[in-house]
């Protein structure tokens, strides 16, 4: 296959970043390279800012359903383009067919909830507020947008961003993660496709240094992030510090509780693939699976058995239930994290070191038991295919040490009591709670709630949430009425 080289998208022009720095984007599942990225150059990064800014007046001058029409369109072509950006998926991420078609998916379902934006935009108005007096609450744009986005989800989470921001009448600047910058190009080629105006999407590719000059820009007016935990702090406090309204979903060790009334056939088959689905780089992931009372050993069991069946290899290839992880070094790293349980002394019930293909960036479902907070295999987001299962005496101590986790993502709870359910729902410190469900997603038209270190900000992505992200209101308080009888008997300035 040709090496491609990346563009950027900059005022409606297509073309190759100039900087001296680039970067080999493989395929994780062969190694092979796919393209040579070269980063955006700081005037680039400016230009395309600068692009957003003039085509703001514009956009946002454009009857909201006119910005709607653009989003049917686009999710017309999206749908046209459906197996070609799954396999997009597939080859710069590692994915399964399964995984990456249900990525694209997942992002569509945000740009239908965006063709809603007539709707979904509406103020409120209150008549009669005083004597003459009515109030309306509207909704405008925020500004320009700068969009900072992870490798693990290249098409559906910049597709969080995009679609409400734009239909809310705000322009974009996406910076997609420099590790799967080939769906996002092909993104605002769709884009541009379905009839959005030059400017109003923009895209950049860059790493820190980029994302820093997005960050300090003054004619960037809010900015959506998501990455890994550090990451989501340091730009959530910088954007901050610089006056921007931000939002940074970042990292998660999510708890997985099961009681002994669960199911345990179905408990396991979920569990595994909550842990090993997207080969454990998701930021839903169950990455620890919490044993209450008796049902560790019967549980343990259950779960190696279903991973060590699981068949690694190419997405591409249908029968492939598991990809490889996106680098060789983050193989390695896991691979230290794999040692380093087994020196801590946790019980390596499941080992995935030289499991996979020997092409490609492949890691094994590795199953720790045994496993205790003081550990690393608790405490940090490992962000691969490693589970690790921690043993307690009842549901209390299940909630706190899921409460213990700095993380506030996801939990879930396996059982057959509705009363466990509930006192997990209400107690667990998450904000997206599965019962029953390991991997708690929820659809678009929903906000996606992280909590604790996992999010930063106030207005999370996707939902309601997003549409109050990328606007601000204005409340407007007017007297349109023939003076009263009152005002009409009284001196000049004595009414409201
Ligand atoms: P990452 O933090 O390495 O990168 C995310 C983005 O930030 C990229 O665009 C990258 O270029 C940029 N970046 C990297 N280092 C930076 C720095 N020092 N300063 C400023 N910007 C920087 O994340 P990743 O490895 O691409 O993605 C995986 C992480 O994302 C995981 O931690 C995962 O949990 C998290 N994630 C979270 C959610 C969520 O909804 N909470 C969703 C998907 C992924």
């Amino acid at each position: 296959m040709a090496v491609e080289s990346v563009m950027s998208f900059i005022g409606g022009r297509f073309a190759e970043p100039s900087s001296d720095e680039t970067e080999t984007v493989p395929n994780p599942a062969t190694g092979d390279t796919l393209a040579i990225l070269r980063y955006s150059s700081p005037d680039e990064i400016d230009a395309a800012v600068r692009a957003a800014a003039a085509a703001l007046p514009m956009w946002a001058e454009t009857p909201v359903p006119e910005r709607t029409q653009v989003m049917f369109r686009f999710k017309a072509l999206l749908e046209e383009h459906i197996d070609e950006l799954t396999l997009r998926v597939v080859r710069e991420n590692g994915k399964t067919l399964d995984e990456a078609r249900g990525e694209v998916r997942r992002g569509i379902e945000v740009v239908e909830h965006a063709c809603a934006a007539p709707t979904l935009l509406m103020g409120r108005a209150l008549d009669q507020i005083a004597e003459g007096i009515d109030e309306e609450l509207i909704r405008f744009p925020v500004g320009v947008i700068a969009g900072i986005t992870p490798f693990n989800f290249p098409t559906m989470v910049p597709l969080w961003m995009i679609p409400p921001a734009l239909v809310c009448g705000n322009t974009f600047v996406l910076k997609p993660s420099q590790r799967t910058p080939l769906s996002a190009i092909r993104l605002a080629e769709l884009l541009a496709e379905a009839g959005l105006p030059g400017g109003v999407m923009n895209v950049v590719h860059g790493a820190k240094d980029a994302v820093d000059r997005l960050l300090a820009h003054p004619e960037i007016a809010a900015i959506s992030s998501v990455g890994s935990a550090g990451v989501a702090r340091y730009i959530y406090a910088t954007a901050a510090a610089n006056g921007k309204r931000v939002q940074a979903l970042g990292g998660a060790k999510n708890h997985l509780v099961v009681m002994e009334d669960a199911d345990l056939d179905g408990t396991a088959t979920a569990i595994v693939s909550s842990a090993f689905g997207n080969a454990g780089q998701r930021c839903l992931a169950g990455s620890v699976a919490v044993a209450v009372g008796t049902v560790g050993d019967a549980l343990v069991e259950e779960v190696v058995d279903w991973a060590a069946r699981l068949k690694l290899g190419p997405g591409e290839e249908p029968e492939t239930e598991m990809g490889p992880v996106i680098r060789d070094e983050r193989r390695k790293e896991l691979i230290g994290h794999i040692e380093e349980g087994v020196d801590v002394g946790a019980t390596l019930a499941q080992d995935g070191r030289g499991v996979g293909p020997e092409d490609g960036f492949f890691l094994g479902p590795t199953i720790f038991d045994n496993v205790a907070p003081d550990m690393s295999l608790w405490s940090e987001e490992l962000f691969g295919p490693i589970l690790s299962v921690a043993r307690v005496r009842d549901l209390d101590e299940a909630i706190a040490l899921t409460n213990r986790s700095p993380y506030g993502n996801a939990a879930s709870i396996f059982t057959s009591s509705g009363g466990n359910a509930r006192e997990f729902k209400r107690r667990a410190e998450a904000g997206m709670i599965g019962v029953n469900v390991g991997v708690a997603a929820p659809m678009a038209f929903f906000p996606f709630t992280g909590w604790k270190g996992s999010f930063f900000g106030d207005l999370h992505a996707t939902g309601a949430d997003s549409f109050r992200f990328y606007t601000r209101q204005k409340v407007v308080t007017s007297r349109w009425s023939l003076p009263t009888k009152l005002e009409r008997t009284q001196p000049e300035g004595r009414g409201h």
